[in-house]
């Protein structure tokens, strides 16, 4: 059973970590003795889609640095408000290609369960900001509809949870999914798309390493860093027992303008995945949502950077540089991924 609530379990402490994120900018910049002015694109207060900082990240921002990597990606700023044409609600198309709420089944093989619309850190550059999830989420109510899908889609081996962020959920509601997915014959491998870990190393609990390592389906987990400076020790000590167990560690980055545009920065930051036991995945380009355009990189500027990433890594450390463009098969590569 899916429910909304763990009420009659014992709160975990990642919850009680998550319930005193930062909330409103003057707090975290008052955190951070950072001067409001000193920023380029003043703060903003009543965004609509809130700010939302775990102490732990903000943890990792430099203080008194008003151009802080980290800092950048989750600072609601005046600069989103500025309508620039080409960037829309839903870049990537998503909601037209979903059979059923909460369930996407775009590429071959794979489909993506959306079971949660919470995230733990809420990213200004993310591309699903404006989505509505009011009955989205395959939660208790639908769930057994997207189930009954991949029961009669034979052709689909590999589950992908999506969000928001899936590791928002207990982990006795994740363990109800993982069961009834693995009573599916054809499904061979359970992916989990997440940020959590990053900004909450404490949700990766001694439940959650069983949940995933106990069921029959080959786990993956991808995580979401942009910057060396989230491959924090914590996360390190938090992915062992994964490690341990054989989970497949991947990380996908997005590249943010001001945040991780530099090869430099972008090399340190495949060199920390793999300290940590992670191979770096994607690295997408930016999603042009709405209220993002002030992270967009040209893409001249991306293919330099990815050809000065493979000059000065080994080739397991340099990510896929992609793009997602609706009605696609799979997502584009640019430049060397390109393919023969
Ligand atoms: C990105 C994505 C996937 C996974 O694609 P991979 O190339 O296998 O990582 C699956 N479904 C949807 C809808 C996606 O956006
Ligand atoms: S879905 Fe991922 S990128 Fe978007 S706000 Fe949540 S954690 Fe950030």
């Amino acid at each position: 059973m899916i429910h909304g609530t763990g009420s009659a379990l014992q709160i975990p402490s990642w919850q009680d970590e998550l319930k005193r994120s930062f909330k409103r900018p003057s707090e975290l910049l008052d955190y951070l003795h950072i001067d409001p002015r000193w920023l380029e694109s003043p703060p903003v207060h009543d965004s609509e889609f809130a700010m939302r900082v775990p102490r732990g990240f903000a943890k990792l921002m430099e203080p008194g640095n008003p151009q802080d990597p980290l800092l950048r990606q989750v600072l609601p700023v005046a600069a989103e408000r500025v309508a620039v044409p080409g960037f829309v609600a839903d870049p990537v198309g998503d909601l037209d290609r979903s059979p059923l709420p909460g369930l996407l089944h775009k590429y071959h093989g794979r489909a993506l369960l959306i079971i949660t619309g919470a995230c733990a850190i809420n990213c200004r550059y993310c591309f699903r900001q404006h989505f509505s999830y009011g009955g989205q989420p395959a939660g208790r109510r639908l769930l057994p509809s997207a189930l009954r899908y991949l029961a009669h889609h034979p052709e689909i081996t590999e589950v992908i949870l999506s969000g928001g962020d899936p590791l928002m959920l207990f982990d006795t509601q994740l363990q109800g999914i993982v069961e009834r997915l693995s009573t599916i014959p054809h499904l061979r491998r359970l992916r989990i798309h997440t940020r959590v870990p990053v900004v909450l190393p404490q949700r990766i609990t001694s439940g959650l390493t069983r949940c995933l390592t106990l069921s029959r389906l080959q786990p993956i987990l991808v995580l979401h860093l942009n910057h060396a400076r989230e491959a924090s020790e914590a996360l390190g000590q938090a992915l062992l027992p994964l490690r341990n167990r054989g989970v497949t560690l991947l990380n996908q980055s997005v590249l943010l303008k001001g945040v991780n545009d530099n090869a430099q920065t972008l090399c340190d930051l495949s060199e920390s995945l793999h300290t940590l036991g992670v191979l770096p995945y994607y690295l997408h380009v930016l999603d042009r949502v709405v209220g993002a355009h002030h992270f967009e990189t040209p893409e001249y500027r991306a293919l330099d950077l990815h050809r000065e990433m493979a000059r000065r890594l080994p080739g397991y450390l340099v990510p896929k540089l992609v793009r997602e463009l609706p009605g696609e098969q799979s997502k584009t590569g640019l430049g060397m991924t390109d393919g023969p």
